[in-house]
């Protein structure tokens, strides 16, 4: 394992962190399965904003009324979608930031557990599972601080 190496080399600019974490054969697996999710979803955020766009001009008229109404529905519906496509999108975008070393935080850390100080005492394991960075590349906190933060 060449783990001293990625120590050695993020040590100026970062705090240290506990060794861990996805190797490099892993990280340019996912920066593939990243870049493939975000061109997805760039598109599919431009169909969103058009649908979303699609409401201003609207008719007044009272033939249109039933239209308009599922129109607006379909129209807050796309800009929920949006909103949350969004936020999937910057993950995804930090996450690739991380693997290419532009992030202050190193691919697969959990960005909570990255905060504290006691990983070498008490506190949960800081680098999230690969098994779980496979299912969700993007993934920004380990399954701990994900179920906390969702229960906010
Ligand atoms: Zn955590």
């Amino acid at each position: 394992m060449p783990a001293a190496d990625n120590a050695e080399a993020g040590a100026a600019a970062r705090r240290s962190y506990p060794a861990g974490g996805p190797d490099g054969e892993t990280q340019a697996r996912l920066r593939q399965v990243l870049l493939g999710l975000r061109s997805g979803l760039m598109r599919s955020n431009q169909d969103l904003a058009n649908e979303a766009l699609k409401g201003s001009g609207q008719d007044f008229s009272l033939d249109h009324m039933a239209d308009q109404a599922s129109d607006n529905t379909e129209q807050m519906v796309s800009i929920a979608l949006l909103e949350g496509e969004t936020e999937m999108l910057e993950a995804i975008e930090d996450a690739i930031r991380k693997i290419d070393g532009f992030h202050d935080l190193p691919f697969g850390l959990c960005e909570t557990c990255a905060g504290m100080d006691a990983w070498d005492e008490e506190g949960p394991a800081p680098w999230i599972p690969t098994g779980r960075l496979d299912a969700v590349p993007y993934a920004r906190l380990c399954v701990a601080h994900q179920e906390e933060q969702e229960e906010d």
